[in-house]
């Protein structure tokens, strides 16, 4: 029954982990079931071992082992959105009075959840330059010790590059963990548990979806006592990913090697072109030589995404005009669909951090680069940049 192996490719694991035929009809696509409940042969006799849809549902199953195959793991847990399974991995591996050291430009909804949500519960945060490993090394070691260090590579919006080994290595010095939340990679570009990381998080919502329809997020480890304790608050606090939700995210995550592919190329091919345009201060985007995180990307990276950032040299005007003068990419939050879109950080994703020192630059616009013709996206860009 099992088709899907370990040491198969990752286009191949990702078509067919969690994904076998049905037994009875032989449907080749497994079908998505709704009910909430499974009757039982006498008291205590369940059939497969299902019982209440909180628990457990044969579709988000089948997403749960799709997702752990891609990334290296060997436990996956799916849930309602990126900040409930950020939640419930916090909750299920801290306990209040507990230290989580993060990087100083981490996505802005995670900042308020440990900030103003978790802090409220006894969570202390503590933000830092995640590539000045000193920095990294003594915030994780003052006091009592950290309990878990926070690490999103490439950043968002800034794009910085984190070594994952070596934060890997500080981290267990210490006695801490390391989370990557890998929402901006893709397990197709980046398997953070193979560089030593202890928990991958994702935003399913973004590539793994891939076609922004559906909201989603995902917990992913190797070792079972950390994978038990994430599966207990997945099942006692419920923000669980729902069958429709979970089915449209393994169908999207089927095609990602495909599409990161294509993200790729379009986004190395646009930001070769953004470099040294007229208003273009600086293209933030690790595929370019000249980005102080390109080598280091180069190694623990497949290809460098199709996110890019872009600073104007006309200041808050200049990014405020270009992201309402474009057409194709449409001015949105969210990123890693098939669809080109355009977002202003410090107004839209990243307005929870305004003003702390968590701010993005106000000259700056975020690009997610879609599936669409390279060739278009560049007139279309071209269109708003010579607006300036
Ligand atoms: C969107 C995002 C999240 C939050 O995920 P939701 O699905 O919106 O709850 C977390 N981390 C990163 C890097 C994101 O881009």
């Amino acid at each position: 029954m099992h088709v899907s192996e370990t040491n198969q490719g990752f286009n191949t694991r990702a078509v067919h982990a969690g994904q076998e035929f049905e037994p009875r009809t032989g449907a080749v696509v497994p079908p998505l079931h709704f009910s909430t409940t499974y009757a039982q042969d006498g008291i205590g006799g369940l059939r497969s071992g299902y019982e209440y849809g909180r628990g457990g549902n044969p579709t988000r199953d089948a997403l749960q082992e799709q997702l752990a195959a891609l990334e290296r793991g060997a436990h996956a847990f799916s849930f309602g959105s990126g900040l409930a399974a950020e939640d419930a991995l916090i909750r299920a591996l801290c306990t209040p009075g507990d230290r989580i050291v993060l990087g100083n430009d981490a996505y802005g909804g995670t900042y308020r959840l440990i900030s103003r949500v978790l802090g409220g519960w006894g969570i202390q945060n503590k933000p830092v330059d995640m590539a000045a490993l000193d920095d990294v090394r003594a915030a994780v070691a003052e006091g009592e010790g950290a309990r878990l260090v926070w690490v999103e590579t490439p950043s968002n919006p800034l794009m910085k590059v984190t070594d994952i080994s070596a934060v890997a290595e500080i981290a267990h010095d210490a006695g801490a963990l390391l989370v990557v939340d890998n929402t901006f990679a893709s397990p197709y570009l980046q398997n953070p548990l193979a560089l030593g990381a202890d928990v991958v998080v994702h935003s399913t919502t973004k590539y793994i979806g891939g076609h922004s329809d559906v909201v989603g997020g995902a917990v992913v480890v190797k070792d079972s006592e950390l994978a038990e304790k994430i599966g207990f608050v997945q099942f006692a606090v419920g923000a669980v990913s729902g069958p429709m939700d979970a089915f449209l995210t393994t169908r999207g995550l089927k095609t990602l090697g495909v599409r990161m592919e294509r993200h790729s190329d379009n986004a190395q091919k646009i930001a070769e072109w953004l470099v040294g345009r007229p208003g273009v201060e600086k293209v933030l985007y690790p595929g370019l030589p000249e980005h102080p995180g390109h080598d280091l990307a180069a190694r623990q990276m497949r290809r460098f995404g199709g996110m890019i950032s872009v600073q104007f040299t006309g200041g808050e005007a200049a990014a405020r005009k270009v992201a309402e003068a474009t057409r194709l990419f449409t001015l949105a939050e969210s990123l890693g669909g098939i669809e080109s879109l355009m977002n202003y950080p410090s107004e839209m994703t990243h307005a929870s951090v305004k003003g702390t020192e968590l701010a993005v630059p106000e000259n700056l616009i975020r690009l997610s680069v879609g599936i669409e013709d390279a060739d278009d996206l560049i007139g279309d860009l071209d269109n708003a940049i010579s607006q300036l």
